[in-house]
């Protein structure tokens, strides 16, 4: 019986290694030279009392300009077991370091859900050119190789975390510790829940809303001390008919990937891309312009 459940959760972990692809991972052991932190991030915007914001009409929320955001998985070197489409979800070391330097160079400031949120319900200003970055599954490497690379341009980021990996070591890929989730929190960074083990948001039924939301929420409240009011739909997919969940649960944003947001909840279907392991910083500097 133990045996029998062991295996489901290490097999599960495997199929879980990124949110479209079933490509392998090993976590690149990434000695990334802790550099210096120069802050760039001079635009310190005052603390907002999100809780006094009113949720504006679905109108006036569409209507504003959409905040870039970038959805990434893996960041490591490609192997050669890598398959093709996986690659789209593995960003190699160097590449994402020249990207997020790209990014720095242009003028762009990452903002947090709290910003994104007072700017669509209520037009509060943000610094030029905001982008909002973010990071799903909970792989190590975004400890090891990102938090770093970051931290050189004072950038902060959202890490979208699925419960069940916390603390594994998988056959390809291991995931970060409930303390390195804590440490990325306590730095300023927001995490926010990817459910429990990536399964598909639009055939919740029954115990699902108390697997996939519930109970997630309530361990990642317990690693972090904050509330969770962020979600990242599995996949990307959604559908209109769960949104009352979340809202019910507290949730106060969702995020898809790049499909069209709902009429009415925009707030809960908020587009991100997927900057592709193939894509140069220049051709992401590109995708940006063009898809938001
Ligand atoms: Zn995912």
């Amino acid at each position: 019986m133990k045996y029998k459940f062991l295996s489901i959760i290490s097999a599960g972990i495997i199929l879980f290694t990124s949110c479209q692809s079933k490509s392998q991972a090993e976590n690149a052991s990434v000695q990334d030279s802790t550099s210096q932190t120069t802050k760039n991030q001079a635009e310190t915007e005052p603390a907002i009392d999100v809780s006094k914001i009113k949720v504006a009409d679905a109108k006036t929320i569409l209507a504003r300009k959409q905040v870039p955001i970038l959805c990434y998985h893996q960041v490591r070197n490609w192997k050669p077991t890598d398959g093709k489409v996986g690659k789209d979800y593995i960003v190699e070391i160097q590449n994402f370091k020249d990207q997020m330097k790209m990014l720095a160079d242009s003028g762009y400031h990452t903002i947090l859900p709290d910003q994104l949120y007072a700017y669509l319900n209520t037009g509060a200003k943000l610094p030029s050119k905001p982008i909002m970055l973010t990071f799903d599954d909970t792989d190590m490497d975004q400890f090891t190789v990102v938090r770093p690379t970051l931290d050189k341009y004072g950038y902060k980021a959202v890490y979208f975390i699925m419960t069940v990996s916390i603390g594994r070591k998988g056959k390809f890929v291991d995931y970060m510790t409930k303390e390195q989730i804590k440490q990325l929190s306590d730095e300023g960074n927001v995490i926010g829940s990817h459910t429990y083990d990536h399964k598909n948001f639009k055939k919740y039924a029954g115990k699902d809303w108390e697997e996939q939301l519930d109970k997630p929420t309530k361990k990642l409240e317990e690693i972090t001390g904050k509330k969770m009011t962020e979600f990242a739909y599995p996949f990307g997919l959604w559908n209109a008919e769960g949104i009352p969940e979340l809202k019910k649960r507290g949730f106060r944003m969702a995020y898809q990937l790049s499909t069209k947001r709902d009429e009415k909840d925009p707030l809960f279907t908020i587009r991100r891309i997927i900057a592709s392991g193939y894509w140069s910083p220049k051709t992401l500097s590109n995708s940006i312009k063009n898809s938001f």
